[in-house]
């Protein structure tokens, strides 16, 4: 088994998660078995309990993991399943080593970081690579070399080198190589200074990726070599770019592949990168454009919504098509200005939680029902165009889910029964995939093609099943559900042109390989009905 340990330094949000994945994607490509760990330093068992607009999306795994969205980078790149498995926090590294010492499977010693915990880092380490049967297991480190919080991993990383030998575990350094606007020089002192850093906790890096505005030039190149003890042949540019599936192909360019396997002592087959390329190159050559509304509340963070994202330039990549996301915030179209979805092909409402802004994401959704605009509504999404139909086509007034007005008289969303009892918020919402059972000849059935489908949930609220005769026979129809038949998981309206939502989230299960059927019809739809 073989391990590429990748760190970051300088500062945070380098897209580590994307050269990682990349890597990951590179090695594929010439026939080796991959997978890919994350390590999240904080004290969190897992992202389920973080905010959002603060850390970026919570991507979910088929098993139920709620994790770091760069776990989404790695599943889309290697178009691969993982597990939360894969997802080490400090706080799962804790809570296993204090169980263990209530247990006394220490009993008589002193439990301390060196050796009981990077000891419990390294078996998972080693128990998830091992148990995926892989060539080459990548392991990144979150955060910036010096971080306090990651001492323990570069520890246990260090350890890992030194047992399993130098030509098993290899180090990649990703840094930063800023360029002075003014003369335009790029500068390797903090690249020197955050590989001196990492020497201090006993790790030399083997390949050094530089983040750069422009391909480092032949003297940054030759100074990083010689300040940071590594040869020129190992320093590489992470170029910025405009298209994040760019970078394999950008990075394998350089020869990061081949360096990486004479590093590790491994032989793979030439290179085969060309779907991928095709697909990029499709990208680069849509001229169409489909213009998108997100409708949410606090709309700046693109990351908030990652993989929706991701899952929409999969589908263009697919149609052949650009598509041009715009966030329109909740909160403008409840002060009246509705007339700023007019310009959008399609209206997309995606997950989320809490009272605030639903009001103007209800609007949204009555505005693309009767205007016959496409739109999608994918959980909280799917939840409110029960609201809005309930509310404006049964005429309940007040209508509403009861997370968002538990007095409300029509709880046409409710909380799931087995949520009832529940108090602890950590990994208690209904998670992960479960079966979907799709009614013949509905758009849910052309769209899949299939009558049972699986696809990853996150969610505490579902549609109250004492209104489902009355929504139906008003002409929403719910054309998927739980195979029990109890749970509702998909609606959609015959006569419009698109309006579909679903109680699970497609997107976390779209890759540019294999892009989500939801996301592919959605926007073939947005391309039919496009004003102008
Ligand atoms: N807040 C809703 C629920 O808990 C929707 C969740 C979501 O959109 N992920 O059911």
């Amino acid at each position: 088994m073989k391990f590429v340990v990748v760190t970051g330094g300088v500062i945070s949000g380098l897209g580590k998660g994307i050269v990682t994945a990349s890597i990951g994607k590179i090695l594929q490509s010439r026939g080796l078995r991959v997978t890919a760990i994350k390590i999240d330093p904080y004290l969190n068992v897992d992202a389920g309990t973080m905010n959002p607009f603060e850390h970026g999306e919570i991507f979910v795994t088929d098993d139920g993991g709620e994790i770091d969205q760069d776990m989404g980078h790695y599943e889309r790149f290697l178009n691969q399943n993982l597990t939360k498995e894969h997802n080490i926090t400090t706080g799962q590294i804790y809570w296993e080593v204090i169980q263990a010492e209530r247990r006394g499977d220490y009993l008589g010693k002193t439990v301390q970081i060196i050796p009981h915990v990077t000891d419990a880092i390294k078996n998972r380490i080693r128990r998830v690579a091992k148990a995926c049967d892989v060539d080459v297991c990548l392991v990144e480190i979150g955060g910036t070399v010096g971080d306090i919080e990651a001492m323990p991993f570069l520890e246990a990383v260090r350890q890992l080198r030194l047992e399993e030998g130098p030509n098993n575990v290899i180090f990649i350094h990703v840094t930063l190589v800023p360029s002075l606007d003014v003369v335009g020089e790029q500068k390797t002192k903090p690249t020197q200074h955050s590989v001196k850093e990492l020497r201090e906790a006993g790790i030399t890096p083997d390949l050094i990726l530089c983040r750069c505005k422009q391909p480092l030039t032949e003297e940054a190149r030759r100074k990083i070599s010689l300040f940071c003890n590594v040869p020129e042949g190992s320093v590489f540019s992470d170029v910025d770019v405009e298209n994040i599936y760019e970078i394999p192909l950008m990075l394998d360019a350089q020869g990061l592949g081949e360096k990486i396997l004479e590093r590790l002592g491994l032989r793979g087959s030439s290179s085969d990168l060309s779907e991928w390329r095709r697909l990029v190159e499709k990208v680069k050559k849509a001229r169409r454009k489909i213009r998108v509304a997100m409708v949410g509340k606090y709309v700046r963070i693109a990351d908030t919504y990652l993989s929706i994202n991701e899952a929409l330039k999969h589908a263009a990549a697919f149609l052949g098509v650009r598509v041009d996301i715009r966030w329109i915030e909740a909160e403008r179209l409840e002060a009246g200005e509705l007339s700023l979805l007019d310009p959008f092909d399609g209206v997309l409402v995606p997950g989320g939680f809490g009272r605030r802004g639903t009001e103007g994401k209800i609007l949204s959704i009555k505005y693309a029902r009767r205007r016959k605009v496409p739109f999608l509504g994918l959980c909280f999404g799917f939840q409110l165009a029960v609201v809005e139909f309930a509310r404006n086509v049964l005429k309940l007034k007040n209508a509403n889910s009861t997370e968002i007005d538990p007095n409300t008289p029509h709880p046409v969303i409710d909380l799931l029964p087995e949520q009832k009892q529940v108090r602890e918020k950590g990994g208690t919402m209904r998670l992960g995939a479960h079966e979907i059972v799709i009614k013949k000849g509905t758009i849910a059935h052309r769209i899949y093609g299939s009558e049972l489908i699986r696809e990853r949930h996150r969610h505490r609220y579902e549609v109250n099943p004492s209104y489902i005769p009355r929504i139906e026979s008003a002409g929403l129809k719910f054309s998927g559900t739980s195979p029990d038949g109890r749970r509702m998981e998909i609606l959609e309206l015959p006569n419009h042109p698109f309006f579909l939502g679903t109680q699970f989230h497609p997107e976390f299960t779209s890759r540019l390989e294999k892009p989500s059927p939801v996301f592919v019809a959605f926007l073939q739809s947005c391309l039919e009905h496009k004003k102008s």
